[in-house]
Order: structure tokens, then sequence, then C-alpha cells
């Protein structure tokens, strides 16, 4: 069985004090949600001091992107290396608002995820459609055609180790949040593709996120989908008791049963 991962993403939020204040509460709380993996992707400049925070405890520590080159003349950008270096070791890539306001194209995410596996780093590659493209009946094809190109080249077993975010745009900070039917058809839509492009095995272990309006009165629904194998939270993320309340949904659904991923 997958073991869930409840990661959050705090976007260009909190300041020092404030985000060393909530690795700190959840953190501290963590020990009763050991049945999920809980990981907190904070702004890179505050990596070290959340990282210092979670020191000795389980919460993991992730960035919310990077560049694809180990360094160089690339002002402004991070590398996987330095990320490793402030402690983390998770990466979320390809989120929407990197694809849709500052214009990153599979490819470029393709690039980051080989790069961010190559220093060691998880990748958490995110796909999701615009409203648009659903109401046209391309969320398959857009999904599939995301897949595809942001995850090119990998072998069976970096495949396995990569988490998928499945993140319908229209309900990324919007309030509307995918039905479950709706995010379980795309998450086993996505696990037969990766079936079909690898092995069935591969497609067995490879953890998919639900993202998209996540909270804790609608967590326990969508993380009791088969295929459905955690969350990506992005405001319910600021708050520990919200974000812990959907990390407890993903505990119950969980039970004892679950194994971490080998390279997790
Ligand atoms: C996100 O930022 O990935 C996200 C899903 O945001 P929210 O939970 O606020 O919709």
């Amino acid at each position: 069985m997958r073991k869930p991962l409840i990661a959050g993403n705090w976007k260009m939020n909190t300041d020092s004090q404030s985000a060393a204040a909530l690795a700190r509460s959840i953190s501290d709380q963590s020990p009763g949600y050991g049945a999920v993996d809980l990981l907190v992707c904070p702004p890179y400049c505050y990596l070290k001091t959340v990282s210092a925070v979670l020191a000795g405890g389980t919460v993991l520590l992730g960035a919310q992107d990077m560049f694809h080159e180990a360094n160089g003349a690339f002002t402004g950008e991070i590398s996987a290396a330095m990320l490793k270096d402030c402690g983390a070791t998770h990466v979320i890539l390809g989120h929407s608002e990197r694809r849709h306001i500052l214009g990153e194209t599979d490819q470029a995410v393709n690039k980051k995820t080989l790069a961010a596996h190559q220093a060691g780093l998880i990748p958490i590659v995110c796909v999701g459609e615009l409203l648009s493209e659903r109401e046209a009946g391309q969320t398959a094809q857009v999904i599939r055609r995301q897949f595809d190109g942001s995850l090119a080249g990998l072998s069976a077993e970096l495949m396995a180790a990569t988490v998928i975010a499945y993140e319908p745009v229209w309900a990324i900070g919007t309030g509307k949040v995918a039905t479950p039917q709706q995010a379980e058809e795309v998450h086993a839509d996505l696990r037969k593709l990766i079936a079909e492009r690898y092995n069935a095995a591969t497609a067995d272990r490879v953890r998919i996120l639900y993202g998209g309006s996540v909270k804790p009165d609608n967590a326990a629904e969508l993380l009791g989908q088969s295929d459905v194998d955690g969350a990506l939270v992005g405001g319910a993320s600021l708050k520990a008791d919200d974000f812990l309340a959907i990390a407890a949904a993903g505990t119950l659904l969980a039970g004892d049963d679950v194994t971490r991923p080998q390279n997790a």
C-alpha cells in the first residue's frame, strides 16, 4: 500500500517568525500522524529556519521550485543541490501558478524533474487542466500531454520515486474543489498511463496527490478514493490545525498498514 503524503505549499506567504511558528506547531503534533508522511514547503528564504525547527523530527521539508542547472550565471535561480543543502528532500515542480503566471513549459518542468532526481531530491510534479479545457472535454488529453512532456526520460525506478500532483487549475485557491469522482477519474487515468508507459508494478508504486481547495471538511472523501494517495494543500496548510486535520483524514484512511516507498 502507498503511504499517504500530505504536503503543504506555503506559496509566497509567512515571514521568518510565522514560518518557524507554523513549522513548530506541525512538528510538535506530528507524532500522532505516523501513518502519513507530512511535508511542508516554505519560501526559499525560510528553508533553513524551518529545517532547524524540524530537525530530529519526522516532518519533511520541500521547496516550491528550482532551476535545472547545477550552478553558474543564472541570476535569481536556485539549484537542487542548494535546496538539499538547506535541508530539503522534496521539490514541487510545474505548479500551475508557475505554468500559467510565469509561463513554464512541460519541457522546462521536465529538465527540472530530471535534475531534481539527479541531485537526490524527490520531485512533486504538478499537472492539471484549465476550466475551459475541462468544459471542452479535454481533461484526459491535457493531463496525458503534461505527463508525457514533464516526465519524459525517467527510468521506471525514478518514475516510481516521483510524486505526481493532480491539481485542476480551476480548483486552486478558488474554494471550488473537484468532486471525489472527478479526482479519482483523473488519478486512475494517470495510473493507467504510467502502466502503459512503464508497467503495472511501477504504476502501483507512484504516489498521486490531489490538490485544489482541500480543506478539513472535504479531505476524507477525497483521500478515500483508491487512487488518491495524499494531498497538496495550499491555503489550508497555513494553519497548523487545518493542515493536521487534513492529515488526520489521511491517517484514518491509511491505518497502520502502510509502507514507506523505498526511496522516499
Ligand atoms: C496549491 O497551491 O497547490 C493548492 C492546491 O492551493 P489551495 O489548496 O489553496 O487550492
